[in-house]
């Protein structure tokens, strides 16, 4: 049933490292065989052995609107046949800005790149530039692409500069990154008692890279409250959370402004973008009008533009989608917890508009180390492997969220946690 997608999982390996391009791809945490995917039709993936599974990762979050939307196909093809780059400035560039400026009170310009990874290293650029500081303040569990400041683990107090957390990575790189423990809040003080040279504070205020652990109001509060009595600027980054939590990605649903957000993921709408964006009086210290250095060749692709830009007016024309998205998963993670109850398994589910988290735990994890060692994974493994095999296609670690999309329906929801339960009776 699986073996088309065993040999191209063995071919991939003779010719790319581990077989993947991206390491999560490789089910390690789960085990088994990645399948190979061919296509996606709607709600739907289909593997290379004609196996559908209902797509819950949805590319790890960009495809709010499932796979093939017509309209956003639409756009793609018409702009394709008028070239794929042009490396000079386009409409379609603009037309996108104001989308997102538009939606955001405290955001006047918006520049484009291909991947949250350049969002975020280019917004941490941006801070230090601006503030003329040199450390950066990051969250153990909180994940802002692989970019070489960004790798770094909590040494062994609990506020400590980081070291690496992969081979390749010079110490040198990472002696600016202070890493401190999410929702910690004395922590977090105590990080800026240590260092009066921190240019920014980065954050994933819902944090979906460690399963879903959204970050409390009041250490999010403290975040802005420190970030303003030390000239530190606060960079939420969004990049799974924007346009995804609500139609103001986290912003909508908390209470703190950010300085700089990020984006990626569904502003692209399957196709590489990304972006940051901050007042004029950040942006303009851009070159070319600044002295900060920041570009790219393919930034602003006109037919990653075209895709954006469709997904996200269809998003600002009916609203009502966010309500449905997260009745939906609510509906989900509320059968999922149901079902595991009348099974005797402890798990603990949450949401945010379309971002749903479950863990095997027997109470809710509220940082990084908490989701380690509070969390079965043996049971997470299992579970993923027979609701694969049962055609339900979750994130393939525990470590990471589930998304919800317009077309999924509530019947197949019901049919998945059907499914769950048949799983959970021999748990
Ligand atoms: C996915 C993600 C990134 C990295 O984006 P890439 O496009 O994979 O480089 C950064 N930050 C957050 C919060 C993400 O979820």
């Amino acid at each position: 049933m699986f073996e088309n997608s065993i040999k191209a999982y063995e071919d991939a390996k003779k010719v790319i490292p581990g077989g993947v391009d991206s390491p999560v791809r490789a089910f390690k945490s789960v085990g088994g065989t990645p399948p190979f995917i061919d296509r996606g039709e709607g709600a739907y993936l289909v593997d290379v052995d004609g196996n559908r599974y209902l797509d819950f990762v949805q590319s790890w979050g960009p495809l709010i609107f499932g796979h093939c939307n017509e309209d956003i196909e639409n756009a793609v093809l018409d702009t394709v046949k008028k070239g794929l780059s042009f490396g000079a400035p386009s409409v379609l560039e603009t037309q996108l800005a104001v989308e997102i400026v538009d939606m955001y009170d405290n955001i006047d310009k918006v520049r484009f790149v291909s991947s949250g990874t350049e969002a975020t290293m280019s917004a941490i650029r941006l801070a230090r530039g601006v503030t003329g500081k040199n450390n950066i303040l990051k969250f153990e569990g909180c994940y802002h692409g692989h970019s070489d400041s960004l790798l770094v683990q909590a040494g062994s107090g609990l506020a400590t500069f980081g070291t690496p957390s992969s081979p390749g990575v010079p110490a040198d790189f990472t002696k600016h990154t202070i890493v401190c423990e999410f929702n910690n809040i004395e922590n977090l003080r105590q990080c800026f008692k240590d260092s009066d040279d921190i240019a920014c504070i980065i954050i994933e205020p819902i944090a979906g890279n460690m399963g879903l652990v959204p970050a409390s109001e009041e250490f999010l509060a403290e975040c802005r409250k420190l970030c303003n009595e030390n000239g530190t600027l606060l960079i939420l980054d969004e990049v799974m959370s924007g346009f995804r939590a609500s139609l103001t990605g986290a912003h909508g649903v908390i209470n703190v402004k950010a300085d700089i957000i990020t984006f990626g993921k569904v502003i692209g709408a399957g196709m590489p973008v990304g972006a940051f964006a901050s007042t004029s009086d950040i942006m303009e210290q851009l070159s070319p009008n600044g002295a900060i250095y920041q570009a790219g060749t393919l930034s602003g692709n006109p037919v990653a533009m075209a895709a954006g830009l469709t997904s996200l007016k269809k998003l600002k024309a009916n609203p009502e989608i966010y309500d449905e998205l997260e009745r939906k998963s609510k509906k989900l993670v509320n059968g999922l917890k149901e079902v595991a109850d009348k099974n005797g398994v402890a798990l603990q589910v949450d949401t945010r508009g379309s971002m749903f988290g479950f863990f095997f735990a027997e109470k809710m994890p509220t940082n990084f180390s908490e989701v380690s060692n509070l969390c079965d994974f043996d049971r997470f493994a299992k579970f993923h492997h027979e609701m694969i095999k049962k055609g339900f296609y979750f994130a393939c670690s525990q470590y990471e969220v589930g998304f919800m999309s317009t077309v999924i329906t509530d019947e197949e929801i019901d049919a998945c946690i059907n499914a769950a339960d048949d799983i959970m009776k021999n748990f």
